[in-house]
């Protein structure tokens, strides 16, 4: 049983009003590998330049993940992203995106990653995403991350795409700009009916909710004092819920979707509280059961009898 994720492997230079990071380890597949690496087998597709570091190619291969289709471009940069946040953590402004490598990316995926039960397709083109899906025919659990940038320019190939898998996870603003519906589960209705059975909608610093055929479950973010960089925490909340679903052998009922999003959810804290990759890589499992446990403490209540005025 493995992950295979196809996506970003990137250098981020971050401001958020807590400080800065000139450059340092980012991107879609990095983030999702180091989460999702902590249930299963972790398989990573993507370009990396001549640039790309050793000590960082070490980071991505954390848990055992395997790094054989990440590809290295002679003569390439790796992939580029600048972003700022100011004080409304939910939103950030691309000040610089360099593809670099990732500019006439074709993922190549090798026998064992094709072969691969569960397949990740974070944020790329979504003719690309279809293309990879096209080479894992037998994935039993595909999941699919997008961008506005795709609905605004490639809309139609986008929803192709959704059509071919089984769990849409988007920001909530970007399902209701897909949609055009301004109702978050009416959007996920929408969705629904182009083909996945599962709908995931990121809801920044407020947490995320999961909406099915017959079901709607939310949970806010885990709450933290201190919150020092967002980027890639929508990836790691990713890895958190794939990855749980990845290691409950199939089962994909209700109870096994809260789960997973508990997981996704005490994943994502962690990646928010130190820039890039630095708190997650040094993340341990009893860090996270103990999240995961504080989230069904804080979420949790009792309803009493209450005489209700007429
Ligand atoms: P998130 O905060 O979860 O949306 O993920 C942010 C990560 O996505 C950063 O580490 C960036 O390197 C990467 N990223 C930003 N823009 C793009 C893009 N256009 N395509 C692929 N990855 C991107």
């Amino acid at each position: 049983m493995s992950v295979t994720v196809v996506g970003s492997i990137a250098y981020d230079r971050v401001e958020t009003p807590f400080g800065r990071c000139e450059r340092m380890l980012g991107g879609a597949a990095t983030h999702f590998a180091l989460a999702a690496s902590f249930f299963d087998e972790v398989r990573v597709v993507g370009p990396v330049g001549d640039d790309f570091a050793d000590n960082d190619l070490a980071i991505l291969q954390t848990r055992g993940t395997s790094t054989e289709d990440v590809e290295r471009v002679p003569g390439g940069k790796t992939f580029f992203w600048h972003g700022e946040y100011g004080w409304d953590l939910n939103s950030r402004e691309t000040h610089d995106t360099q593809l670099g490598v990732f500019e006439h990316f074709e993922p190549k995926l090798g026998e064992a990653s094709r072969s691969s039960d569960v397949l990740f397709l974070a944020n790329i083109q979504p003719d690309v995403q279809r293309g990879v899906r096209e080479q894992c025919p037998d994935a039993r659990f595909v999941a699919l991350d997008s961008m506005n940038l795709w609905i605004d320019i490639a809309r139609d190939s986008l929803v192709r795409t959704i059509g071919e898998v089984d769990c849409l996870i988007l920001n909530d603003a970007e399902l209701r700009q897909l949609t055009a519906k301004p109702n978050l589960v009416q959007a996920a209705r929408e969705v629904l009916a182009m083909g996945p059975s599962v709908v995931v909608a990121k809801q920044g610093e407020y947490g995320a909710a999961l909406i099915t055929a017959d079901a709607f479950f939310a949970l806010p973010a885990y709450p933290l004092e201190s919150v020092v960089d967002p980027t890639g925490a929508g990836d790691t909340f990713a890895g958190g819920f794939v990855g749980y679903l990845a290691a409950q052998s199939g089962e994909r009922d209700d109870a096994t979707l809260r789960r997973a999003m508990a997981y996704g959810t005490a994943l994502a804290s962690f990646n928010v509280e130190e820039f890039g990759t630095k708190r997650v890589a040094r993340l341990t499992s009893d860090e996270i059961g103990e999240r995961v446990r504080d989230l069904q403490r804080i979420t949790h209540f009792e309803d009493a009898p209450v005489e209700l005025r007429a």
